[in-house]
């Protein structure tokens, strides 16, 4: 019996959400965004994911308004994408996935995040447990945890080596 391709006949708000972010890839480009990717090329090099597939997930995000696309230069013209309120949103859950992740599959943190305010780790759904407040992602400061590898090869990969506050572009040493 063949599968059907969507999930239209589930009266379920997780399967319309999964509509939208269930593709593989797609809540990994999310993530990407929230870290301060913007351009094309930095998705590509930091996923190495098939360019058809990425242009794919890009228009669908931009389409579903999780993503906005900006111009950022006119000639020759090139775009960002800029993570929306919509996209930001799905922290929570991204945060929360990957404790699961980690919990139920092992490995050393490979990033820690922290209400940059107060120093202290993130709780499950990107709240601060030392405040009792959900924090802001531009208050959410990433550093690299144990698990990391300490020399990676593509430039987006060093650049998220430094200390730096989610949702702020990210900056590669080729930039
Ligand atoms: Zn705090």
């Amino acid at each position: 019996m063949a599968l059907g391709k969507d999930y239209a006949a589930q009266e379920c708000s997780i399967a319309r959400a999964l509509e939208v972010v269930g593709e593989r890839w797609t809540l990994l480009v999310v993530r990407d965004a929230l870290y301060g990717v913007r351009r094309y090329n930095d998705f590509l090099v930091h996923l190495g994911i098939p360019r058809a597939v990425l242009a794919s997930r890009l228009q669908t995000l931009t389409a579903e308004g999780i993503l906005e696309k900006r111009r950022y230069q006119q000639s020759p013209p090139r775009d960002e994408y800029v993570v929306t309120d919509r996209g930001v949103a799905l922290w929570p859950t991204l945060r929360a996935l990957g404790l699961w992740g980690r919990e139920h599959y092992g490995g050393a943190p490979l990033r820690i995040f922290r209400h940059a305010v107060c120093g202290t780790e993130l709780g499950a759904y990107g709240e601060c447990p030392a405040c009792g407040t959900a924090v802001p992602l531009g208050d959410v400061e990433m550093l690299p945890g144990p698990g990391l590898d300490p020399d990676p090869a593509d430039p987006v990969s060093r650049a998220l080596l430094r200390p730096k506050r989610l949702l702020t572009p990210v900056e590669t040493d080729s930039a």
